[in-house]
């Protein structure tokens, strides 16, 4: 039995969500924007993007947290 929606047909439901995603340019991992979220009052969207998406924050090059990691890894072996 199929319940539940996929995330493209969620998102596709619900097109201002799109603004508070974050997706990581190396992973494509998306999640949403913990800080814009959260200042958001009265998003009719909001508990559900919280329920369907996890918090991911990305730095300045649109990395996540953990590709961030790796890549300084890398760059510090060298
Ligand atoms: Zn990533």
């Amino acid at each position: 039995m199929k319940t539940g929606r996929g995330k493209e047909e969620w998102l596709n439901a619900f097109q201002g969500l799109k603004k508070y995603l974050n997706q990581c340019v190396v992973c494509q991992e998306t999640g949403y924007d913990p800080e814009r979220i959260e200042k958001k009052e009265g998003l009719f969207f909001k508990a559900k993007a919280m329920d369907f998406f996890h918090p991911l924050t990305v730095n300045e090059l649109g990395m996540c947290a953990s590709c961030a990691t790796r890549v300084e890894q890398i760059n510090g072996k060298s």
